[in-house]
């Protein structure tokens, strides 16, 4: 999509910290950082929310979470506890709509959040 922010980061027209990239899924840290590893895991292909692309490609929803997964690896808090977040609509704070996962660890985290 072109006015999409996250399609110009899979473009490259807008810079970021890439941590993985594979063919049909990209990492990169999230700009505003809310905990010590913050990063953003998306689809390539433009998904608005997670329940569209649950619905339009399980399979690319599940590698989504897979590298959600290798992110914590890699950034060494798997061990410690990590969280995985999918805002999904605006009330539930979701601002851009390319869907992606939070991976957030390296502090505690408060439950229920805000
Ligand atoms: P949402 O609120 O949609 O769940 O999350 C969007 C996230 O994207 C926010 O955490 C925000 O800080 C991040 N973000 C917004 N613009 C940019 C950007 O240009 N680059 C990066 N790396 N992250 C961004």
């Amino acid at each position: 999509m072109t006015d999409c922010l996250f399609c110009k980061i899979v473009s490259g027209d807008v810079p970021a910290k890439v941590v993985r990239d594979s063919a049909r899924v990209m990492a990169f840290r999230d700009i505003n950082p809310q905990a010590p590893t913050h990063v953003l895991v998306i689809p390539k292909d433009h998904h608005p929310t997670a329940a569209e692309l649950a619905a339009a490609d399980p399979e690319l929803l599940a590698e989504v979470l897979g590298e959600a997964h290798r992110v914590a690896v890699d950034e060494g808090i798997d061990g410690t506890g990590y969280r995985i977040v999918f805002n999904t609509g605006a009330q539930a704070g979701q601002t851009v709509f390319h869907v992606h996962a939070h991976v957030l660890g390296g502090r505690g985290l408060n439950w229920p959040p805000g």
